[in-house]
């Protein structure tokens, strides 16, 4: 019996390893594809002001219009693409899609940001591309800033704070992503060139659940060593009104969220500025 149940599990667990295998081969040749034909999208959060709602900034989000499974977000396909290395080219079309139709936005006092991987900041010439394209898009460097992962300063900390002081010395800012959720040592952020630190979204999801009081000790920490270090705090994922409120009174001042406004095309931004969703 045990043998037979075995043999079965051995069965189911080969079969699901052969159709990944197989996905993976298939995605690949079709994130090709998909470059060739243009069916990446930057789509755009906003960043808000907690006290009146007002937009201050938007994050870039990877979607791939897929033509058969409609839109994939980065859970789809982030692996794949970053394992085959795609990813490096779909992110410069992100970034160039992203920095020229930012600027169809009316108001020219806000931020975007883009996620970038540990790849990029390898790339000695990763600020030189920039400033390329900058000035190819005519966005100021002052509105765009880069996120890294607390992760990514894993590998090779003293490379990724090179790339960020280079980035700094053209104007472009920088925000450690997810914080709170990687392991870096509290010494070193204050030698990071930072401008934001974005809490992680499990933290702000805590503050209203059962374990509040331990979230709300860590995010009040956060909030304490960002301001002391002089680096602004955005916190991520928020979702409700109490969670709103909480942050609010312990004085973080900006936020993101699906009750802020959710990811969506550019266009649907146009001519709504400062709306939320
Ligand atoms: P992230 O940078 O931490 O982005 C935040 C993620 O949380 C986004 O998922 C966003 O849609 C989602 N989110 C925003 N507000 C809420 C909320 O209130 N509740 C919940 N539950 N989720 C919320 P998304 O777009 O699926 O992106 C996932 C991750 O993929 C990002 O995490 C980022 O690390 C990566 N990523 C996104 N775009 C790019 C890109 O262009 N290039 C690279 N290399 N990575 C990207
Ligand atoms: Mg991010
Ligand atoms: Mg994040
Ligand atoms: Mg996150």
């Amino acid at each position: 019996r045990a043998k037979e149940e075995g043999r079965k599990r051995y069965e189911l667990f080969d079969e699901t390893l052969a159709k990944n295998v197989i996905d993976v081969l298939t995605m690949e040749g079709e994130l090709r594809q998909a470059l060739a034909r243009d069916e990446f999208e930057p789509y755009l959060q906003p960043f808000c002001r907690l006290e009146d709602g007002a937009v201050v900034g938007y994050e870039a989000l990877l979607r791939w219009n897929h033509p058969k499974l409609g839109v994939l977000g980065p859970a789809d396909f982030l692996k794949v693409a970053h394992d085959s290395g795609h990813i490096e080219s779909i992110d410069w079309r992100l970034f160039e899609r992203g920095c020229e139709r930012f600027l169809q936005l009316a108001d020219q006092n806000t931020f975007l940001t883009f996620n970038v991987s540990a790849l990029h900041l390898r790339h000695r010439d990763f600020d030189a591309r920039l400033v390329h394209l900058l000035e190819r898009t005519g966005l100021p460097p002052w509105r765009l800033i880069v996120e890294v992962t607390e992760g990514s300063l894993l590998d090779n900390p003293e490379q990724v704070r090179t790339m960020l002081e280079r980035l700094r010395a053209i104007g472009v800012g920088a925000a450690l992503d997810d914080f709170g959720t990687g392991y870096s040592s509290l010494s070193y952020l204050h030698s990071l060139p930072l401008r934001m630190l974005k809490i992680d979204r499990a933290f702000v999801h805590a503050l209203g659940a059962d374990e509040h009081t331990t979230a709300t000790t860590v995010v009040a920490a956060i909030l304490a060593l960002a301001r002391a270090l002089d680096i602004q705090v955005i916190a991520e994922g928020i979702e409700t009104p109490t969670q709103r409120e909480a942050l609010l009174g312990m004085g973080c001042e900006l936020g993101q969220g699906y009750l802020l406004g959710h990811p969506a095309p550019i266009g649907r931004w146009l001519g709504r500025e400062g709306r939320a969703d």
